[in-house]
């Protein structure tokens, strides 16, 4: 399978070089040429499969082409040791729970994927050590890290925002030593998603070393995450024995990765009526649906601070995606001029944005009707569909982390002490390691001339 540009002007790729780049060299993102449809058979056995063997075959309908059966159904099954279970919250309302991997957030399973990846390219060119590059808002940092920890040939560099993640997101990356080094750079996320970007369109830079980048741009990162939407869908299937229904998913959306890869799996065939994509205050993917532009602006902090991005990655590929004729064509709907073409398009798209206070105020509401504790991005998710959810449709929201990892803010608003989870007082009893940096493109470009 060939890989191409979101920006039409490199070289296609192939899925190897696609995954060791990262960015294409026009700087667009890379799209995989043909997006198959998953056959008759698959939807007819789904219900009776395993997570894991959903999930293969999935991949192989993505990546089949490019890797062995058997090296491709082991790196599912290594990424995949950990349930992602849709519970339900209340009536018509379900959680999909993505926080029962190693960093208790739903980027474990891209960062792990990649990561087996990644190692399972490598060592075929027998070159020197591949550099990762990664620019995180909190939670991409830890499953990166994680992901790659003490992964044979690869080095990982993780870029944060000094004083905008959490001290227990911090540690999760700061603390592991071996080949990860946390870079904490005097400025906000998208500062640091300009250095890893500059980074890899600087000549003298991938002259000295190779660079990759695993941010939810990487393809290896963002389509293994179409997975747990099947996953969903299978476990729907068993709790409806049945009888038929309409699915809407709400993804708390910040780069846009995790709704994307849901568009993909939407195209492969699988039956969602519509979608949400839930933002904090950053509302700029909302403006866009209300008004036809798109407006990038700096971001702002908030209390879901994983989805604080001013200026989404993916929306190219979303974009680029209800552009192609094929998918036009498969999924029945008309070309769309740019300007609001996501919302007139199908699948359909809505979107929702919320302020601090009212993330809290959902907080307080779900915990006192249900007992269910929000962390502020699954928040954000089910407070759209609360407002927008039809009679006719089950709703499920994308619960993105444990609110253990937001415990200082979670305890705040609900008023409760939330127990830690063993994982993570693990990681909080680390020593905390970091290079401080600027800014400054070449400041960084001298720190990393230097490795
Ligand atoms: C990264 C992240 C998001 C946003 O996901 P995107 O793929 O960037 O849209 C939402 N919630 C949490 C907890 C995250 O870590």
């Amino acid at each position: 399978m060939k890989y191409y540009s979101t920006n039409h002007k490199a070289a296609r790729a192939t899925l190897r070089d696609a995954v060791v780049r990262g960015l294409a060299e026009d700087r667009g993102l890379y799209m995989p040429e043909v997006i198959k449809q998953l056959p008759a058979s698959f939807w007819d056995e789904m219900a009776e499969m395993t997570f894991q063997e959903v999930a293969y075959r999935v991949a192989d309908a993505f990546f089949g082409e490019d890797v062995e059966a058997e090296a491709l159904r082991k790196i599912v099954y290594d990424t995949l040791d950990f349930d992602t279970p849709v519970v339900k919250v209340e009536d018509n309302i379900y959680a999909l729970e993505l926080f029962h991997g190693p960093t208790l957030a739903f980027k474990d399973v891209g960062a792990r994927f990649m990561a087996r990846l990644l190692s399972h390219f490598s060592p075929a060119d027998g070159g020197s050590e591949v550099n990762v590059l990664v620019a995180t808002s909190g939670d991409t940092g830890s499953a990166v890290a994680n992901g790659f920890l003490g992964v044979e040939g690869i080095h990982v560099y993780v870029l944060y925002p000094k004083g905008k993640v959490s001290p227990i997101q911090e540690c999760q990356f700061t603390t592991l030593g071996k080949n990860i080094t946390a870079i904490e750079v005097d400025g906000v996320f998208d500062d640091c998603q300009a250095l890893v970007k500059s980074a890899f369109m600087d000549k003298d830079l991938n002259a000295h070393m190779r660079l990759t980048s695993a941010n939810s741009i990487n393809v290896a990162r963002f389509l293994p995450q179409a997975f747990y939407y099947f996953w969903a869908y299978a476990q729907m299937l068993r709790l409806n024995a049945g009888k038929a229904f309409n699915l809407t998913f709400c993804v708390p959306s910040g780069n846009f990765g995790n709704i994307c890869s849901a568009l993909f799996g939407h195209v492969m065939g699988l039956p969602v009526k519509r979608f949400i994509a839930a933002n904090n205050a950053n509302s700029v993917f909302y403006e866009y649906l209300q008004s036809g532009e798109y407006r990038p602006r700096p971001s702002i902090q908030t209390i879901a601070n994983a989805m604080d991005v001013g200026d989404p990655s993916n929306f190219a590929r979303i974009l680029d995606l209800y552009n192609r004729k094929d998918i036009q064509e498969r999924l029945g709907f008309s070309p769309l001029p740019n300007r609001g073409g996501v919302r007139g398009g199908a699948p359909f798209i809505d979107g929702a944005t919320y302020t601090d206070a009212q993330i809290a105020e959902t907080m307080r509401d779900c915990y006192a009707r249900t007992g269910y504790v929000l962390d502020p991005h699954g928040a954000c998710g089910y407070r759209a569909l609360k407002e927008q959810l039809r009679p006719d449709e089950i709703g499920i929201f994308l619960e993105t982390a444990h609110p253990a990892k937001f415990k200082d803010t979670v305890d705040c608003i609900l008023g409760i002490d939330l127990p830690i989870p063993e994982k993570l007082q693990a990681f909080m009893r680390g020593k905390k390691q970091s290079v401080p940096m600027t800014k400054d493109f070449a400041a960084f470009k001298g720190y990393l001339l230097k490795q």
